[in-house]
């Protein structure tokens, strides 16, 4: 349990009104939490203070080395008022697992869920209520020491900071144009792909630049080693629906273990859908979209819930899928996690949790 202490802002923001798009990332609220770590002391200082810049030595290791983790995760207000977390108990493991891989000491997984009630709740007015909006919340972890050596650092941050954002599809849900890369990959197993830290994103730029100038909103990654096996979407997992079952490659080390993969997977085995966890090559894509039998793609995260894929190219090959219209499943999974994330879908499954 932590002791957190608070220092309020004396000099509150404007919360953003009704008609403000709120592009994904560019607003942040009036508070932050903040905790620091020294090696012999633990975890120490749990704050909530003003929204404000760090300051930081220009030594400082995550400037030199990269060694910094992120979650991503949303606080939802449902019609009656209430305030809503998605599955953060998925998020606290997943943050340990990060920080496991890049030896970040972890913080317990009752401390992580309590530092994001408390920061959300300080700043619940800014949690937006039109349809499809909610409150990103970032926690993040930095390697502070000032030392120009390789080597785990012995101080961290802790922070979470909280952006509102607007609906990911104003207009509903639009279906994706994804670009497979072949030359480019984000990461090889044994590596930090299953890690969610900056470094891969830092990998993935290149090609995302890349697809961008064809005129493609996503990067879809092959495996690192043969270059044929589907991984996964930029920020995104990625399923197919053929001949009426859901497949998604199999975690493997080098794809990130979503939390919405996750609930994806729960509710089509719970609705009897076969779902198959393995491994997903572009010729069995390109071939299943031959034959007729490739009938959804769909990639699936936090942001977006659902994004369904209309459209896939693969060197000179492009692959429409079906119409490329919205699937009929894509559509299902979409109303229901975001009915459960809202509390108008009753929650069978316990991924709810009230801020009181
Ligand atoms: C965060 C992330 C995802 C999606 O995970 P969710 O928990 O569903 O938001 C997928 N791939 C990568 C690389 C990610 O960083």
């Amino acid at each position: 349990m932590l002791n957190i202490r608070y220092e309020k802002t004396t000099n509150p923001k404007e919360i953003p009104g009704k008609d403000n798009p709120l592009n994904f990332g560019t607003i942040f609220t009036d508070h932050m939490f903040i905790m620091n770590y020294e090696t012999g002391k633990g975890w120490f200082d749990p704050r909530i203070v003003p929204y404000q810049p760090l300051e930081l030595a220009p030594s400082s290791m995550v400037f030199h080395y990269g060694q910094e983790m992120f979650e991503g995760l949303k606080a939802y207000k449902t019609k009656d008022g209430r305030i809503l977390l998605f599955r953060p108990d998925k998020n606290a493991e997943r943050a340990n697992n990060t920080n496991k891989r890049i030896c970040i000491p972890e913080i317990p997984k009752e401390d992580f869920i309590q530092a994001i009630e408390a920061v959300v709740k300080m700043d619940k007015a800014w949690i937006p209520t039109k349809p499809g909006t909610s409150l990103y919340i970032r926690p993040f972890i930095i390697a502070t020491d000032p030392f120009l050596g390789v080597r785990p650092s012995n101080t961290y941050l802790f922070m979470i900071i909280l952006s509102p954002v607007g609906a990911y599809y104003p207009e509903g849900l639009n279906p994706v144009k994804i670009w497979i890369e072949d030359d480019y990959v984000r990461a090889i197993r044994g590596g930090v792909g299953e890690a969610k830290t900056g470094a891969n994103y830092c990998a993935s730029l290149k090609a995302q630049v890349k697809a961008h100038d064809e005129g493609y909103s996503q990067v879809l990654w092959l495996d690192g080693v043969e270059r044929k096996y589907i991984e996964e979407v930029g920020a995104m997992n990625i399923f197919f629906k053929i001949n009426g079952t859901v497949v998604t490659p199999k975690l493997n080390g080098s794809i990130l273990p979503g939390v919405t993969r996750d609930s994806v997977i729960s509710l089509c085995k719970h609705w009897g859908i076969p779902v198959e966890e393995r491994k997903v090559s572009v010729d069995e894509l390109f071939e299943a979209a031959k034959n007729g039998t490739l009938e959804e793609v769909f990639g699936t995260g936090t942001a977006a819930v659902i994004s369904p894929v209309g459209h896939l190219r693969f060197e000179d090959h492009v692959l429409q899928v079906k119409d490329g219209g919205i699937g009929e499943l894509s559509k299902k999974i979409y109303d229901t996690i975001t009915g459960i994330q809202l509390g108008e879908i009753e929650d069978e499954f316990g991924w709810t949790l009230e801020i009181k």
